[in-house]
């Protein structure tokens, strides 16, 4: 409590030098829970223009526009901002059917999400104050459109799995997926660029070298801080017990497995994490991987499922080699947490002999990676038009 009176009286005096106008917004009722003040998000939303997706299931929500982005929790404290930890001393709460969000945590979101604009109170309201000259807001200059749209894909960003002291899986006469999947990764990087000459592409490895899962995440993360959406692809070669399976499939991240092969691929691949320094062996995420692994909205949900059935669709055309086993939904860690739409592909089994055997070679790869490059194609059209509607 002393903490907040303060911080309000001398960044008050402050702004008052800095910004001579600003126009309010009307009124916001401030709700008190057990001496704790808080603000309904319906009037957050309505009177700062955020948009705003929410999981009935998991009670997460995601606020966020041009780049910017929030996540809270019913029941937690923790809210997630830009990438960073916000703590409230208070969880944000649901009542009488409204979301309540603690003040200050109020603040800070409309601070990140709408740089510029304030929040003020009085007694028993708060007010949403824009600067007078709309100018000066610093995001309006970048693009115009008044009504909410989501932002254009703008870079791409490929995880060729594994890597350094990580094989991954292991094929007869010492075929590593490592290897497979930065050669495969490599070649969809050039038709990506190719085919998008206006899209950034990346790598998240370029060589043989070991990256933890968490890192990957980071690397697709902050350039979404960077008012672009993008989409992430995690490129892998699958194994079985029975040498007798082959043929591709398109992940999406979900607690809930498709099947049981799907639930046994995740394990597969997350098996890396024990390889991690700071996870020797325990197996357990540290709080802020943890929460944002909780905190997939539907959104993002939707749209990598999206990703993914066009994936399996661009990829069924140019390989023809093997079968499709469809889109699948499972636990992987690596794209947990990943804030745009995301896939894990499965490019083939290395556990069988005549797949293992094509994987190796270059025409068979470049079928694979010309399949998931036109994939991202179909995908990027209907996720522009889309925004065009808008
Ligand atoms: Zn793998």
């Amino acid at each position: 409590m002393k903490k907040r009176l303060s911080r309000c009286f001398f960044p008050a005096l402050l702004s008052l030098l800095a910004l001579p106008s600003f126009s309010a917004s009307g009124p916001i009722e401030i709700v008190r829970v057990k001496n704790e003040e808080y603000l309904p998000l319906d009037e957050i939303l309505s009177q700062t223009e955020l948009d705003h997706s929410f999981d009935m299931i998991s009670g997460k929500g995601r606020l966020y526009r041009k780049g910017h982005y929030a996540v809270y929790g019913i029941g937690l404290s923790i809210i997630l901002v830009d990438g960073g930890l916000y703590k409230s001393p208070v969880p944000v709460r649901r009542k009488a059917g409204r979301v309540l969000i603690p003040f200050d945590a109020a603040e800070k979101i409309v601070q990140s999400l709408r740089p510029g604009v304030r929040v003020d109170r009085d007694r028993s309201a708060a007010y949403v104050r824009f600067p007078d000259n709309e100018d000066e807001s610093p995001e309006r200059k970048e693009d115009t459109p008044v009504t909410p749209v989501k932002d254009r894909i703008r870079f791409i960003v490929i995880d060729p799995g594994h890597g350094g002291k990580d094989p991954g899986a292991l094929g007869k006469g010492g075929i590593m997926e490592k290897d497979i999947t930065l050669a495969v990764s490599k070649r969809l990087e050039k038709e990506l660029k190719n085919a998008f000459p206006d899209l950034r592409v990346f790598l998240t490895r370029s060589n043989d070298r070991f990256i933890e899962l968490s890192g990957r995440t980071a690397i697709a993360n902050k350039l979404l801080k960077k008012s672009e959406n993008g989409i992430f692809l995690s490129v892998h070669v699958n194994s079985a017990l029975s040498s007798r399976i082959s043929g591709y499939e398109t992940y999406f991240l979900s607690q809930n497995p498709t099947n049981e092969d799907a639930r046994n691929t995740a394990a597969l691949e997350n098996n890396v994490i024990v390889l991690e320094e700071k996870h020797d062996g325990g197996g357990t995420h540290d709080d802020v991987d943890y929460i944002e692994a909780m905190m997939i909205t539907t959104q993002i949900q939707k749209e990598s499922a999206a990703l993914a059935a066009c994936i399996q669709k661009g990829l069924s055309k140019k390989n023809r080699a093997f079968a499709s086993r469809g889109v699948k939904k499972a636990d992987f860690f690596v794209l947990r947490g990943v804030l745009m739409p995301a896939v894990l592909v499965e490019i083939g089994y290395i556990s069988n002999i005549k797949e293992a055997r094509q994987l190796k070679k270059e025409d068979h790869q470049r079928a694979v990676a010309a399949g998931i490059a036109e994939g991202v194609e179909l995908f990027i059209k209907k996720y522009n038009s889309l925004i065009k509607i808008n």
